[in-house]
């Protein structure tokens, strides 16, 4: 059997990615392998939003150039986000790469290991442009990738990611993504449903429906439009599936009738990632978010009150082009006043081809950044912990995921270990229990909790008669 090595890099689009790709290599008779060196076939899922996660690729291309020289017959294949991006460049940098796929390609990745294992001499499949043609053609050109799925090539069996949109159309300055995935489409509700059902009936419990701006769904159906809220009043119609999420929102498009559907059916996860990237109405603008602070915090605002208990996680750049101090400490006041469960925060990192990168200077030094995330993070962390305090003593219901990741590291490999999985709003727990319980729901009391995970107990039922009759033993026992 020819050996399959897979590094994916960045979003859940991109794991996503990955499952289907090597879903479709297996069937050309692939198996995977943990290693490069083992591979026949070595291939990366790339991503482009920030210049970090591109360094990285390219340094472990740079170390693959010995294994080629050794064995030129090892296949290597960049798929993804840089691909699009970077294009013949990826050829110039390390030119024993066989081929560069666009993530609008991905379908054509088992023609293309199968043709570079016979023919030398590399291919290129990348998407249009985002000038280069019509909109038609250019969407035309970013095909959704969405072939049949493959529970053995999830982490587990029990979540799985949909993707319901691709694409984006919002351009935030600073953002590649709108080049690189092309323009937004969303994938009809019936293509949807079906894979869910699919999903559903091979025992997957959870899903989360992926797009970059997920709540933006529409698809028109004769008179019918589809929106976010009527997709997720479907879904949750189908028998087996037990929790449902979606990532990532867009501010603007947090509706009321997609609070209420989140509200309401009781199958939806009361978790909501709204990105808000910064606090400060002047960085708003000139990332082009189309919003301003005091439309968030309505927006923020309404969903608490909608939706009681629910969690919002929120992403926040800091060092963007221009951002003085007070900038940042509007960011800080934000954060301070928005009880966000968490925030993902990331140091500007400039995108050649954005408007960010043509407009503005990123004149931020690093330290800067640097040090605003490491500020804006500890503040976050401060609201994390006490938040987490609150449910010291509660019972929360988890669905089982697997070992946490200190059960991983020791290598427990007996039926009893340390479990881990998500609260309905998101939140890690950590407990001891049975290999067997992987992919049940549980009750579980919580006793401790630090700023990222809550520890508890699984809750144990006792049943049997509860009243036992004294008397009659204790005769039989004189006699
Ligand atoms: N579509 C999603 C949204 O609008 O929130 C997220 C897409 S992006 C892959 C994930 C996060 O990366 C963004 O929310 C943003 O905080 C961050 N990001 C995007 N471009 C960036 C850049 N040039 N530098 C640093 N962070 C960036
Ligand atoms: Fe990028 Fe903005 Fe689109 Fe999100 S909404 S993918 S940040 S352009």
């Amino acid at each position: 059997m020819p050996k399959l090595y897979i590094e994916t890099v960045g979003c859940q689009m991109n794991m996503l990615d990955s499952e289907l790709v090597v879903a479709s290599l297996r069937q050309d008779g692939y198996e995977l392998t943990a290693t490069a060196a083992d591979a026949d076939t070595i291939l990366f899922n790339t991503c482009s939003v920030r210049q970090h996660a591109e360094d990285k690729i390219y340094s472990a291309l740079g170390r693959l150039k010995n294994a080629k020289r050794g064995n030129p017959d090892k296949v290597i294949g960049v798929l993804g986000c840089m691909a699009q991006k970077d294009q013949g460049l990826i050829f110039k940098r390390a030119p024993y790469v066989d081929f560069v796929v666009g993530p609008g390609q991905l379908h054509q990745v088992p023609a293309l290991v199968r043709e570079a294992r016979i023919n030398r001499g590399q291919r290129m499949e990348v998407s249009l442009g985002r000038t280069d043609g019509s909109r038609h053609e250019i969407e035309r050109s970013h095909e959704s990738f969405d072939p049949l799925r493959d529970p053995a090539m999830r982490p587990t069996p029990y979540q799985a990611y949909v993707r319901i949109m691709i694409g984006c159309d919002k351009f935030c300055t600073y953002c590649i993504v709108p080049s690189v995935r092309g323009p937004e489409q969303s994938r009809p509700p019936a293509a949807i449903l079906a894979e869910a059902r699919q999903l559903a009936g091979e025992g997957c419990l959870e899903i989360t429906l992926l797009g970059q701006t997920v709540n933006s769904y529409k698809y028109r159906e004769g008179d019918r439009t589809w929106r976010l809220s009527d997709l997720l009043e479907a879904l949750h119609e189908i028998e087996g599936l037990r929790r449902i999420k979606f990532v990532t929102n867009y501010p603007k498009d947090m509706t009321d009738d997609l609070l209420a559907a989140v509200r309401d059916l009781p199958k939806c996860s009361k978790y909501l990632h709204v990105p808000v990237q910064s606090g400060s109405n002047a960085v708003l603008k000139r990332m082009k978010r189309g919003y301003t602070i005091e439309d968030y915090r309505e927006m923020l605002a309404r969903t608490y009150d909608s939706i009681p208990g629910v969690a919002v996680t929120s992403d926040f750049i800091v060092g963007f082009c221009g951002e003085t101090e007070a900038d940042f400490e509007q960011s800080v006041e934000l954060v301070c006043g928005s009880r966000f469960k968490n925030s993902f925060i990331f140091k500007y990192s400039e995108r050649p081809g954005t408007k960010g990168a043509e407009l503005y200077a990123d004149d931020v030094p690093d330290d800067t950044k640097r040090r605003r995330n490491n500020e804006l993070l500890e503040v976050q962390n401060e609201i994390c912990e006490a938040d987490n305090q609150a449910f010291l003593g509660r019972e929360v219901t988890v669905l089982v995921e697997g070992r946490s990741k200190a059960s991983e590291k020791h290598g427990e490999d007996g039926d009893r270990m340390q479990l881990t999985r998500r609260t309905n709003c998101d939140r890690i727990v950590v407990f001891e229990g049975n290999r067997r319980q992987i992919g049940q729901f549980l009750p579980i009391v919580i006793y401790d909790a630090n700023a990222h995970t809550l520890f508890g107990e699984i809750v144990t039922q006792h049943v049997g008669p509860e009243v036992f009759s004294l008397t009659l033993p204790v005769k039989i026992g004189l006699r």
